[in-house]
């Protein structure tokens, strides 16, 4: 993404309870995440990650491509190489679930179609056909060939946790003004494309669930188009600062979201130990991140407070061997410990929300 836990009180913040715990085996608990590049894990090697990773009690890892800089086929290369069937391994054994957060549509729509197919592509606000970001939602002949192309990529890319990440383009204004699409805001559109993704996915994997992105334009529910079962919310709030808390547009937009998308699997992709973001992704800047302990546990009871059990954070370029040497290991390594046992801290009480609503409303 170019343009971004539980020991404390069993008693209110234990997993649910469910008919696995008849047989004796224990409920997962929610996930508490980083997400990284490929390059980030190849810097390092599958064995230092995951040790990192194992310490700090992480129980998920997403791997990222975003087409620009890190591609599906530099993600491909990497989890066939040795290294990483090694983190595939040694993940599986620490019980770290492994998933894939993508921007995929790129290359499951190939821009060179638009020399034969410019239908297959986007009305700009401008009335202009173009191939510079995302599709027609609306044109099936384009679903056809997007329906073969993630066929394929499902052979390889499995989640562990049956949660796919198959983000439209990374845009602010990149959506459709076709007959067919301009009734549709850019959340709406975007929610049309993934009700249609998790049908194709599904018949591949029946278990799979689909995160529907509330990022940049897509920030505000759904109005028009309701998601299937099995679409999920996932509120990633780029561009925020930490100092304060979650402004009020976006507050505001997670809680309609939530009356949209089901509490129970909403998600949280925050950035709190993004130092690609905040090197604004300029390798020659690459900038120590401003991690501050009592920012993120304001920022969890908040999400928590709304019933958000399931966090990853962007850790891209701090978990890798040139920011141990720029801004040392051992702070890095830190800051995903206290992250993660935050995580397991916190409960669902909804302090931390009404905290905030008492202070902006
Ligand atoms: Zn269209």
């Amino acid at each position: 993404m170019v343009i971004a836990l539980i020991i404390g009180c069993m008693a209110c913040c234990a997993p649910k309870q469910t008919e696995s715990d008849a047989v004796g085996i224990l409920p997962k608990e929610p996930f508490r995440g980083v997400i990284l590049y490929p390059s980030d894990i190849r810097s390092l090697g599958a064995e230092k990650l995951v040790g990192i990773l194992q310490g700090a009690g992480i129980n998920l890892l997403g791997i990222h491509s975003n087409t620009i800089t890190e591609d599906l086929d530099s993600l491909r290369i990497y989890l066939e190489s040795a290294d990483g069937q090694l983190l595939m391994g040694l993940c599986q054994k620490n019980g770290i679930d492994v998933e894939y957060e993508c921007h995929v549509l790129k290359e499951m729509l190939p821009r060179f179609l638009f020399d034969t197919h410019p239908e297959y592509f986007r009305l700009d606000a401008k009335g202009t056909r173009t191939n510079d970001l995302n599709i027609c939602f609306s044109c099936d002949e384009a679903w056809a060939v997007i329906e073969k192309s993630v066929t394929e990529l499902l052979q390889w890319l499995q989640p562990t946790t049956n949660r796919y990440f198959f983000w439209i383009d990374d845009s602010r204004d990149g959506f459709c003004y076709c007959d067919k699409c301009a009734p549709y805001s850019p959340s709406d559109q975007a929610l049309l494309y993934e009700n249609r993704m998790l049908r194709i996915i599904r018949k591949i994997n029946p278990e799979a669930t689909l995160a529907h992105l509330a990022y940049a334009s897509t920030l505000e529910a759904p109005e028009k188009v309701s998601p299937l079962e099995g679409i999920f919310l996932e509120f990633a709030p780029i561009g925020r600062d930490y100092v304060n808390s979650l402004p009020p547009e976006e507050y505001n937009a997670l809680k309609k979201n939530l009356e949209v998308f089901p509490k129970e699997t909403a998600h949280v992709l925050e950035y709190w130990l993004d130092a690609s973001m905040f090197s604004g992704w300029d390798r020659n800047n690459w900038t120590r991140v401003p991690w501050n302990p009592d920012e993120c546990q304001r920022d969890i009871e908040l999400y928590r407070g709304l019933g958000i059990e399931s966090f990853t954070t962007f850790a891209t370029w701090m978990l890798h061997q040139r920011y141990f040497e720029l801004h040392g290991q051992d702070e890095a390594v830190k800051a995903v410990d206290e992250y993660s046992s935050l995580l397991k801290q916190s409960s669902l009480s909804k302090q931390g929300s009404s905290q905030w609503e008492r202070k902006n409303q």
